[in-house]
């Protein structure tokens, strides 16, 4: 390769976390790329699909710093507690942004309404250049440079960055060509999402319910309704897919129980296979991996974004302190201290949601009883309850300046 590559920072996927990233290292003399298969705006694409989305506080405060939120907050319902069951028996916890003293614990928004609002910031953004739809074939990386062979209609070119980061999703082709080893796993599970009114006003509460058959997520969302992430096991995702909606109301209501009154009107259903995956590297030379492509994780405690959201916000701190000193922003030590940060979130994120879904879809009578009193147990500590918000807020550890609401480069 001779001569500087023409991008600073190329990023291979325009799914939230690829566009966060590029929007937020916006505006601070990089030369930035932004590779995507799908065209701007195309309603196919899945990343961008009508799945809610609760957002932690954490990632507010982040998107708020990226001046993003001021346009997502009108459609974004906030939630103000949060209450955790187990479905027939004792244990219980509650959280509530009132004892927290935060305004929301956290906000329900759509990915396809997050989508339009990042795919609106991206077109002011005149340093990044969106380069959709177009397809990577190939990656490679050097020692001055990293690159990626892309299929952009009818020809074919090489683009090359001082970074490439790969934010392909779960089924990363950039790790997968890297051979980048995974820690992976199938739940035998798939998350079954719709929109449900319920007769009683959810009163911004996020319902949390464990059952023997899985867990259940209930995300208060406008206009009185719900958004539904029900749990199922492969064998019986056909026949829940199957029902009519009356009768999916009934089996959810089932399942859920009677706290917010009858359900009474059903949205159209998706349906998700649910796998852990994580990557047992985040760096390799000149190429970072983040959001999903470095770790997909069961959706029941609603931490997949944002993580993700967290990797972009260390990645641009790390890029931009590398910037201001003069430094090679895709050199090994920047990748590094990027790992380095990520690395332990990362896996007790990975952990907890894998613990929460393996040990609350355990119907043996001992499990049950134990976390039963766990529950009870996080209840009555006031310290153990306010250390779950922390976490379920993404406020734990050492926070990136986006991360504690202040420009990127301050
Ligand atoms: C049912 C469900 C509910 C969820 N609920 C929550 C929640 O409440 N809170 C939360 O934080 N998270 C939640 N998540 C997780 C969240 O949706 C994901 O973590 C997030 O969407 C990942 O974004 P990403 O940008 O990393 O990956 P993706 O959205 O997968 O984006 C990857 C992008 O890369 C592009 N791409 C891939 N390969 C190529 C290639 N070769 N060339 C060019 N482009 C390519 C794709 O087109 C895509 O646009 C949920 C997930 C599910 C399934």
């Amino acid at each position: 390769m001779n001569g500087s590559p023409e991008y600073d920072v190329l990023i291979v996927g325009g799914g939230m976390v690829g566009a966060s990233l590029a929007i937020a290292l916006s505006g601070h003399g990089l030369r930035i790329g932004l590779v995507e298969a799908f065209a701007p705006g195309d309603p196919g694409q899945p990343g961008y699909d009508d799945r809610a989305i609760a957002l932690a506080y954490g990632s507010r405060r982040i998107f708020q710093a990226m001046q993003v939120w001021s346009d997502l907050e009108g459609d974004a319902e906030p939630i103000d507690a949060i209450h955790v069951s187990d479905r027939g028996h004792f244990g219980f916890t509650h959280l509530s942004a009132e004892e927290e003293q935060v305004p929301a614990l956290g906000y329900v928004v759509t990915a396809r309404r997050l989508g339009h609002t990042l795919l609106g910031r991206l077109r002011e953004c005149a340093d990044v250049e969106l380069i959709a739809p177009a397809q990577v074939l190939a990656v490679d990386s050097a020692t001055h440079s990293a690159g990626v062979r892309v299929r952009r209609g009818a020809e074919e070119v090489e683009l090359r960055a001082r970074l490439l980061v790969a934010a392909d999703g779960g089924k990363s082709f950039i790790r997968e060509q890297l051979q980048i080893p995974t820690q992976c796993w199938a739940y035998g599970q798939s998350a079954v999402v719709a929109n449900i009114t319920p007769v009683r006003p959810h009163r911004n509460v996020a319902y949390e319910r464990f059952t023997d058959s899985g867990p259940v997520a209930l995300l208060p969302m406008s206009e009185g309704r719900c958004a539904v992430v029900w749990t199922v096991r492969d064998e019986d995702l056909d026949g829940v897919m199957a029902l009519d909606d009356a009768a999916f109301l009934k089996a959810f209501q089932h399942r859920f129980g009677y706290r917010l009154g009858r359900f009474v009107k059903a949205g159209k259903r998706s349906s998700y296979p649910l796998a852990l995956l994580r990557a047992r590297e985040s760096v390799r030379q000149r190429i970072a991996i983040i959001g999903n492509a470095a770790h997909t994780l069961h959706p029941i405690a609603g931490q997949g974004f944002n993580l993700g959201i967290r990797d972009v916000a260390a990645l641009v701190d790390v890029v931009l302190d590398a910037r201001h000193a003069e430094a090679d922003i895709g050199g090994a030590d920047v990748l590094q201290r990027y790992a380095a940060w990520r690395e332990a979130e990362q896996r007790n994120v990975a952990l907890a949601t894998d613990g929460l879904a393996r040990l609350f879809s355990n119907p043996l009578g001992i499990v049950r009883l134990g976390r039963n009193l766990g529950l009870l147990a996080v209840d009555l500590l006031p310290g153990a309850r306010h250390g779950l918000a922390r976490g379920a807020m993404g406020l734990l550890g050492r926070l990136p300046r986006l991360g504690r609401g202040l420009a990127p480069e301050s």
